[in-house]
């Protein structure tokens, strides 16, 4: 099993440092885990979600030497990722500081609507300003901008809108067909994160009926736990293949040096 999404203190919304989420994934005998704590974003984007952008040097030697650590005490590979922000008035800055450190894999992310960060706990009053079509439009309509803007290779935790409960008035398939056409078009992944399960929606990113909206379009898949603790890695990947299974997946991709590879399920 491959779990290719976690995080660690250094975003100082997370616990546990490096060490202890291979020790974790090594544990749950997790073949790869790729780290993709959050690529510090330029100002005037709110500073602390994420490491400090001095550190980024630090936290890929460190992600390195715990490779190789790795690498000699059996397992498991340990691969170097960033969860990087959509953010569209950003565009040239986060493409510098994905192509400066030879990322592994590169996801990309919708947390912001403007300067609304809208999986924020601390921001949830901002729902009652939308009408929830007029937010899922707005969103997917980034999501749909995110994989066409060729910077990432995979999309995480793509309806993310749901996080905090949101639903739709309308049938919200539209929507996934919009995305899944938008990723195959882009030749962008998607991916199954089971953070869900740990929010008030109680569900895997994505529905099962955007899972199987990208499986008719060829889009490829990953899988990753979005673990902010040790004890959260490799959490919920057993349910999350079985969604992959059910919507008609055979497989899941695992990427080093930003290219995909198929391991079976
Ligand atoms: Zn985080
Ligand atoms: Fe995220
Ligand atoms: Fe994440
Ligand atoms: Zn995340």
């Amino acid at each position: 099993m491959i779990d290719l999404h976690m995080h660690t203190s250094r975003c100082g919304h997370a616990t546990g440092d490096i060490s202890d989420y291979v020790e974790a994934g090594r544990a749950r005998g997790l073949d790869v885990i790729c780290f993709t704590d959050h690529l510090p974003m330029p100002a005037p984007y709110p500073q602390h979600y994420t490491m400090r952008a001095a550190e980024l040097p630090a936290y890929v030697d460190d992600v390195l030497v715990a490779a190789a650590l790795a690498r000699d005490a059996g397992g498991p590979e340990v691969l170097l990722g960033i969860e990087a922000d959509w953010l569209p008035d950003a565009i040239p800055p986060v493409q510098e500081a994905i192509s400066a450190h030879g990322f592994d894999l590169v996801l990309g992310s919708v947390h912001f609507l403007g300067d609304w960060a809208f999986d924020d706990p601390d921001l949830v009053a901002r729902y009652e300003l939308w009408p929830p079509d007029a937010l899922w439009d707005r969103y997917f309509e980034e999501v749909a901008f995110a994989a066409g803007s060729g910077l990432f290779d995979v999309i995480a935790h793509p309806d993310l809108v749901k996080k905090f409960g949101s639903r739709p008035d309308r049938d919200p398939q539209a929507w996934y067909e919009q995305t899944a056409v938008a990723l195959a078009d882009a030749g962008c992944a998607v991916e199954v994160n089971t953070a869900g399960l740990r929010k008030p929606v109680g569900e895997i990113y994505p529905s099962l009926e955007m899972l199987k909206a990208c499986r008719r379009r060829g889009v490829q898949a990953t899988m990753g736990s979005d673990a902010h603790s040790p004890a959260e890695v490799g959490e919920g990947l057993g349910l999350a293949r079985e969604l992959l299974l059910s919507a008609g997946y055979d497989s899941v991709v695992c990427f080093r040096k930003r290219v995909a590879r198929e391991v079976p399920l």
